[in-house]
């Protein structure tokens, strides 16, 4: 058999190649969406962790189409995830077996592994994105924010509400200094909302002068032991020619030690 990817629809692809059957697979078949999972604890992930890290180099030595094994809270079942720790293996082609290799483990040092199919990418495009500090006509995650007269801060994530786009930041970032140390050790807007931030813009880079959007929200909260601390800020994104087009994120220098601190196993 031969096994075809492709990231879209091709039409007319050949049944058969001499005698061995053609099977294409594109990413449309991966369009599944599993909404609700199960949490998984920290114990559980160090606990697999330590598995994968043992056996991990040598499943991907011995099976060529692995993409990512990672610890999972859940089971798939006919489609529908069953709440039970194991770990993922996840590969390209699920139920075809590549030549001279051999079926997955069905379990490792005693924990289930559950095969799915699917891969990951970088959430980065190095070789034709902007710089974090550069203008971008459409935001992306990672890109440098500010308000007037403020800090630098990260855009963090986004988030579509009753149809306007809003993203995350620091509270920190946006919010002026004096105002959170007025409202010590509890800050939120708009409730702690004064003449000095009544109305704050936010700018991508930092130093364009041209409003994106404004701070909708925020929470400053600390000094209370026994609870985290948030640093938080939600900011409407008013200009509607800079929301995200599409889902990459900026591009940041990188190295070997600080794929390997956000967890990426090289
Ligand atoms: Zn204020």
């Amino acid at each position: 058999m031969i096994v075809a990817f492709s990231n879209k629809e091709i039409q007319q692809v050949p049944k058969y190649y001499q005698s061995l059957r053609i099977v294409l697979r594109t990413d449309n078949d991966k369009e599944k969406h599993i909404k609700r999972m199960p949490r998984l604890m920290v114990e559980d992930v160090k606990y697999c962790k330590k598995i994968i890290q043992k056996h991990g180099p040598r499943l991907m030595d011995e099976h060529s189409n692995i993409s990512m094994i990672i610890p999972s809270s859940y089971r798939l079942h006919n489609g529908k995830a069953i709440a039970h720790v194991c770990i993922a293996i996840y590969c390209r082609g699920k139920g075809i077996i590549p030549l001279n290799e051999t079926f997955f483990p069905d379990t490792l040092e005693c924990v289930d592994v559950d095969v799915r199919e699917g891969y990951c990418t970088f959430g980065m495009k190095n070789d034709e994105l902007l710089k974090s500090d550069e203008y971008h006509q459409n935001l992306r995650i990672g890109v440098e924010i500010g308000r007037s007269g403020g800090p630098i801060g990260t855009l963090g994530g986004f988030l579509h509400l009753s149809g306007n786009t809003y993203f995350l930041t620091c509270a920190h970032v946006v919010i002026p200094h004096q105002c959170l140390l007025d409202h010590y050790p509890d800050f939120k807007y708009l409730a702690n909302r004064c003449k000095t931030c009544e109305d704050i813009d936010v700018f991508q880079p930092a130093m364009n002068r041209t409003s994106l959007g404004k701070v909708t929200d925020a929470v400053f909260q600390h000094s209370h032991p026994g609870i985290t601390s948030v640093d938080a800020a939600i900011v409407c994104i008013t200009d509607k020619a800079r929301i995200p087009k599409d889902p990459y994120m900026t591009k940041q220098p990188s190295n070997t030690n600080k794929l390997r601190a956000a967890g990426i196993y090289i």
